[in-house]
């Protein structure tokens, strides 16, 4: 089995949630998906993360947030409508309560967890929450070995899944999640947890380039690099992987794949 990850520019539009499945389609060992939340559709355009955060720092403070919901509301329209999926009242109306009373963790997780739904429907395969998966201690700092049991657990008794990225919970149920870019992380958990052939991180550029994309015109992919000299070009600052995606995936040395959506 193969874990792939999509980012949130692969998952932005509808049309890219199209061009996702027609790569998992591909190729019948692509069966563990783990879901950024809807990324940017333009360099202008707003992450669902942030729009997200946005509406709980406007509850938080007794403000109305009805007209920056309309624009969270609208990327969920547009994915679901393109998609032909009917009757996405409930979902955005789950968002709208919790973001009324929610942490800024838990606000956040909805895009991850309402993506991975829309996904889980487009595809016809089971959704698994990541709340119940991937655990947190109380003090918010992953708990690695109960989420490779949980994990492991779960994954191995379905024939495929759809899991929702960048969060997780405590024992008592409080959401927290990683920092930002964290998805890549969900992704190198669910990789370790199904000992998969590849962890395939699905993104907007084609490999790990030499150079910064928008800076650099046309930079080289690295074709090769160790986990150790992934780890540190991430942890100063290359932004195509979250630095703690390795150490996963390094101690059951699985091979990770930067790949490009488009
Ligand atoms: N959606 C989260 C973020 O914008 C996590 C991720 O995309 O990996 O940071």
């Amino acid at each position: 089995m193969l874990t792939c990850k999509f980012g949130g520019s692969s998952l932005s539009c509808s049309a890219n949630f199209q061009k996702a499945a027609a790569i998992l389609a591909a190729d019948s060992h692509r069966r563990c998906v783990v879901v950024s939340a809807p990324g940017r559709r333009n360099p202008q355009d707003e992450k669902l993360t942030d729009l997200l955060y946005a509406c709980q720092s406007a509850a938080a403070q007794g403000r109305g947030f009805s007209a920056l919901f309309d624009r969270v509301a609208g990327r969920y329209l547009e994915i679901a409508q393109g998609l032909g999926l009917r009757d996405i009242g409930p979902l955005l109306d789950e968002a709208r309560a919790a973001l009324r009373h929610a942490s800024p963790a838990r606000a956040a997780s909805l895009g991850e967890r309402q993506c991975a739904q829309l996904m889980a429907r487009y595809l016809n395969w089971p959704f698994v929450d990541a709340a119940e998966v991937i655990r947190f201690g109380p003090d918010g700092a992953l708990d690695a070995s109960a989420t490779q049991a949980l994990l492991a657990g779960r994954l191995r008794s379905l024939p495929c899944a759809v899991l929702p990225g960048f969060y997780g919970a405590a024992a008592n149920g409080e959401i927290f999640t990683f920092s930002r870019g964290g998805g890549d992380i969900t992704g190198a958990l669910a990789a370790q947890a199904i000992n998969a052939e590849v962890y395939e991180n699905w993104t907007d550029v084609s490999g790990f380039l030499m150079a910064d994309p928008k800076i650099v015109q046309d930079p080289r992919p690295i074709e090769r690099i160790t986990y150790a000299e992934l780890r540190e070009l991430s942890y100063i600052g290359a932004q195509v992987l979250h630095e703690g995606t390795v150490s996963p995936v390094r101690e059951k040395n699985i091979p990770l794949n930067i790949r490009n959506t488009n």
